[in-house]
């Protein structure tokens, strides 16, 4: 259960005890210290001396439940996260939409606002209006700088090994460069930066649907494809943290041109863009992040309900869902997940789910099939949201002394 807790940064007991207690509040509302005590294991002194930490820091509250206790004379005092003790932003970068999101330290989205960038192939330029909107955001909710905890920075692009610089973006375009430290020297707060399907992924076996899957292939079918692979609980990370770029796999031999300058990815038979090509109304594949949206317009249009009827496009996003199918169907033999996920615009269009569903069941797999389509799949922007709460505050890197602490006579008062 806390699994992601071994690879914390900080190691210190006190702040992994607390990131354990915040957590089992956010999990159980209501839970009250005895629980939580017996739960994570250690004395109830010790509980009550994070608990009451946590109360005089408004990140905690009491609440008085009515249950049989109270008529045996003692009332049960259970505890939940207090939502005006906190607040997180979640960012999203992709080709086809950039956002920003305020919630608080319960997930619960406060503010949203989506940004326009007017030349997304500057990543420099695009930060900077990220930059000027989040600040609005911030601003517009007087949201005091100790109480934002930190902000998820969900990106179509995958960062070296460090961790840090952007190193794959072929979706945007963006050249390599350290992308965290330029976020963090921009907004002068932590910034945790991953790639937008593995945040999805992550969010999903957390928060989701798949809470609790520990093995499971997540799709996101767009214009492009993108993959990841969530194995034992943890992302597939690989050797050049590359781990799950299912859009980029071979799939046809000297096929298509593809975005990232090869030929044959599975993005040119099996997403978004084979269906508008198949259709003749892209001769060439995306090499650009403004093709990518003139492009994604296009592809808009073809999925917009007055040509849902059309025989053409249903039979292109057939093909390209039953297509995406066989191309996994291995990955699938050999990971043996518990769920395989599809979700995205194209992804949650039912010919093209349907035909990946139906290729699948063919095979006789053990393993379910969880579509956008039917499903609610926790979008990008909310992904970004968890990042930053997964990360940094249900986390020992929590860093809770950057909250001011009022003196405590005058909190008693
Ligand atoms: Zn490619």
């Amino acid at each position: 259960m806390f699994e992601y807790f071994e690879i914390a940064r900080t190691d210190g007991v006190r702040q992994v005890n607390r990131a354990r207690v915040m957590r089992l509040i956010q999990d159980k509302s209501g839970i009250d210290r005895t629980e939580l005590a017996s739960l994570i294991g250690v004395s109830n002194a010790a509980i009550t001396n994070i608990v009451n930490e946590l109360i005089v820091a408004d990140i905690v509250q009491e609440t008085i439940s009515s249950g049989d206790s109270v008529a045996r004379g003692r009332k049960r005092v259970g505890l939940q996260i207090d939502r005006s003790g906190g607040f997180v932003l979640g960012i999203t970068a992709i080709a086809t939409s950039v956002s920003i999101v305020l919630a608080n330290i319960r997930g619960e989205v406060i503010d949203e606002i989506d940004v326009d960038p007017t030349q997304i192939e500057n990543p420099e330029h695009t930060l900077k209006q990220i930059h000027k909107k989040a600040s609005i955001v911030l601003q517009r909710n007087a949201v005091p700088m100790d109480r934002l905890f930190g902000i998820g920075f969900s990106v179509a692009g995958y960062l070296a090994s460090d961790e840090q610089s952007l190193e794959f973006a072929s979706y945007l375009g963006w050249p390599n460069f350290n992308l965290k430290a330029k976020l963090q020297s921009m907004f002068g707060q932590n910034v945790t930066v991953e790639n937008v399907n593995r945040c999805i992924a992550l969010a999903e076996i957390r928060f989701g649907t798949l809470a609790d899957a520990k093995d499971m292939i997540l799709i996101r079918s767009a214009l492009g494809l993108g993959g990841a692979v969530v194995s034992e609980g943890r992302v597939l990370r690989g050797s050049h943290n590359l781990g799950g770029n299912l859009g980029h796999v071979l799939a046809v031999v000297d096929g298509e041109l593809c975005s990232c300058g090869k030929r044959g990815c599975l993005n040119t038979v099996a997403a978004g863009w084979a269906v508008i090509h198949k259709l003749g109304a892209a001769r060439s594949s995306y090499d650009t992040i403004n093709k990518y949206r003139t492009q994604n317009e296009q592809l808009r249009e073809l999925l917009g309900s007055e040509k849902m009827g059309d025989k053409k496009v249903i039979s292109a996003l057939t093909e390209a869902g039953a297509t995406l199918a066989k191309h996994v169907l291995p990955t699938i033999q050999i990971m043996n997940p518990e769920a395989i996920c599809l979700t995205g615009p194209v992804g949650r269009h039912s010919a093209y789910a349907g035909a990946f569903r139906d290729t699948l069941l063919h095979f006789d797999l053990n393993c379910r099939v969880v579509l956008g389509s039917e499903t609610n799949i926790i979008t990008p922007s909310m992904a970004s949201v968890y990042l930053a709460l997964s990360d940094m505050v249900y986390s020992p890197n929590f860093n809770f002394n950057q909250i001011v602490q009022a003196p405590i006579e005058a909190r008693v008062s």
